[in-house]
């Protein structure tokens, strides 16, 4: 049976005061409350509190990953480096990897993610499409060098995942153990009493349901996705798309050439002319696959290069030098108009629709013309969403402006395909007899971030404040100090923990009361039950953490309220 947990001996010291260092909220309450202590820069150690609630948070991972089928594996981090030499990501991943050499001077790398090993494990284990589809998790500790480890258990550089992978032996069975997946995250957030949205993690160019992240929108989170105030779209920066709106190119009066000297930028320009930047058009010059191309947006708003890049790919994008120049009369720098630019293919943001009208360059030195009409004066040869979204944007669901938001990927799934089955040749024997090329499917939580992510969005002035799912205890029992109150705390503590309610007992002689309740308040359990002024006669006050809400209540009360 479950013990009563005394904190007389329980291994928590808690601090009045932050650490020096802490900038988010989670590094400074769960340092203050006795729950983690920082080893290194981004390696955390779990004391015995946080090690609790970081177990509830595994517990409720693991119960709903077993509730779709999932098998629970347990992986090595030590990892030999020819899997993830073969897949390519010994290269790619940079600094980002821990690299080390056994004492015979072999490669070896502490795993950041397992698709290359769990590849491995089931071409070794499966051999006909009898024994798919498979969902294989683990929960375990993986180890990424970040750049800048500073936010806590949010962002560690040892740090715990629930990573599962799909394998199946058809397209609609990924489909299938993606939903599976999808679902079981929604059931996960929603027992840790997570706030989050689902945002499509790829850009609207490649669609669909490929990539999705979950997101804990927290002002400590180092992600920006928009959110809508008026509806439930929500989406990564990345993939707000703007609807093409054409208007009628009649109407508009002729193209007149100005003369602006020295007004190489949207800014000189605006100037010299006293008009918005948003009356003008912005012509950027980028090289695709050496190749140069215009992309045009309003000169108010930023190209968002890697949009760019994503919607080009594979095709590589460049920025132009001085060199691309050379030769290219038909290109002069800083005054390049669409109009007129043959040669040259021309990209631009659905903002630029047929029948909007502009100020832009004339392709002649110090020249500028205005009235250069959309449709009319040029043709744009391929609409892109590449603009940098901004607060106020129309959301594509709904026209409501749009908000930017931070938020904490908590999550991420991912339907992979047969990149990692084709590295390592994963088949099995398919109904005809012939061999058929797995595909796979990869999922992330993070689990140890989670547990900041919880911090972050319930925690309050005076401290840690969990949700009953992942709180270390049910309830905290405050024995105000004097003996029949330490006797009535320790005494309805066991009646509350035969009855099955996970009790945490300030029972320690020689604290205050006012130290004792700070602490409580601190350490953030649910329910606080006070052995107070009325122990004598059996009155014990209950006080809701997050509410603040008090009443009375006898034992007998208090044991059938808090076992309910
Ligand atoms: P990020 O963009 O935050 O670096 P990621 O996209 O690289 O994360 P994934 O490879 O998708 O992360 O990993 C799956 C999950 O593991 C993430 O959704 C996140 O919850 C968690 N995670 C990733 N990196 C860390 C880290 N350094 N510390 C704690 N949790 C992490
Ligand atoms: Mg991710």
């Amino acid at each position: 049976m479950a013990q009563v947990q005394r904190m007389s001996r329980l291994m928590v010291k808690t601090l009045r005061d932050d650490p020096a260092d802490a900038e988010t909220l989670n590094h400074k309450l769960l340092v203050r409350a006795g729950y983690v202590r920082r080893t290194a820069a981004g390696i955390w150690t779990w004391l015995p509190l946080g090690k609790k609630v970081y177990e509830n948070v595994a517990r409720v991972v693991r119960e709903e990953m077993d509730a779709i089928g999932g098998q629970e594996v347990l992986l090595p981090a030590l990892l030999p480096k020819e899997p993830y030499e073969a897949s390519g990501r010994y290269e790619e991943y940079g600094d980002l990897l821990f690299r080390l050499k056994d004492r015979k001077g072999s490669d070896y790398l502490l795993g950041p993610t397992h698709e290359e090993i769990f590849t491995q494990v089931v071409k070794d284990q499966c051999s006909s499409y009898k024994d798919l589809p498979v969902i294989l998790y683990q929960i375990q500790t993986k180890y990424r060098d970040e750049a800048r480890p500073r936010a806590g258990v949010l962002r560690g550089r040892e740090f715990q995942m629930k990573d599962s992978y799909s394998f199946d032996a058809s397209d609609e069975g990924l489909a299938e153990a993606y939903a599976l997946h999808r679902a079981a995250y929604q059931r996960i957030f929603e027992r840790l009493g997570l706030d989050y949205r689902i945002v499509s993690a790829v850009s609207g160019a490649m669609g669909g349901s490929a990539s999705e992240e979950f997101l804990a929108p927290a002002p400590a989170g180092e992600d920006t996705f928009v959110d809508c105030p008026e509806c439930d779209y929500a989406a990564n920066t990345e993939a707000v798309t703007f609807a093409l709106k054409p208007v009628s190119v009649d109407g508009h009066p002729a193209v007149e050439e100005l003369d602006t000297p020295d007004t190489p930028t949207i800014e000189t320009l605006a100037e010299h002319l006293g008009v918005p930047a948003s009356a003008t058009l912005k012509n950027l010059l980028v090289k695709v696959d050496g190749e140069i191309v215009a992309v045009g947006v309003p000169g108010d708003r930023e190209v968002d290069l890697g949009k760019l890049g994503e919607h080009l790919a594979p095709a590589e994008v460049e920025l132009v030098t001085a060199e691309d120049f050379e030769g290219r009369d038909d290109l002069v720098r800083g005054y390049v108009g669409p109009q007129g630019l043959e040669k040259v293919r021309y990209i631009a943001d659905p903002r630029v629709a047929p029948g909007t009208s502009w100020i832009t360059g004339a392709n002649k030195a110090d020249r500028h013309a205005r009235n250069v009409v959309c449709g009319r004066d040029f043709e744009v040869d391929d609409y892109l969403d590449v603009v940098v979204v901004e607060a106020g944007d129309p959301c594509p669901a709904c026209g409501a402006g749009l908000r930017l938001d931070r938020a904490i990927e908590i999550g991420h799934i991912f339907q992979l395909g047969r990149k990692y089955a084709d590295t390592f040749q994963l088949d099995v024997l398919g109904q005809n007899g012939k061999p058929v090329r797995v595909t796979m499917g990869s999922y992330g939580i993070g689990v140890s971030r989670a547990v900041a992510a919880l911090v972050e969005q319930s925690a309050d002035e005076q401290g840690l404040c969990w949700p009953a799912e992942v709180a270390p205890a049910d309830v905290h029992v405050v024995a105000a100090g004097k003996a029949v109150q330490t006797e009535l705390a320790l005494d309805v503590s066991e009646q509350l923990n035969a009855a099955g309610v996970r009790v945490l007992v300030d029972d320690r002689a020689g604290v205050s009361p006012g130290v004792k309740f700070t602490d409580a308040e601190l350490i953030g359990v649910p329910k606080i039950l006070v052995a107070g002024r009325r122990s004598a006669e059996g009155v014990l006050e209950l006080k809701d953490r997050r509410t603040g809400e008090r009443e009375e209540l006898s034992v007998a009360e208090a044991i059938a309220r808090l076992s309910a």
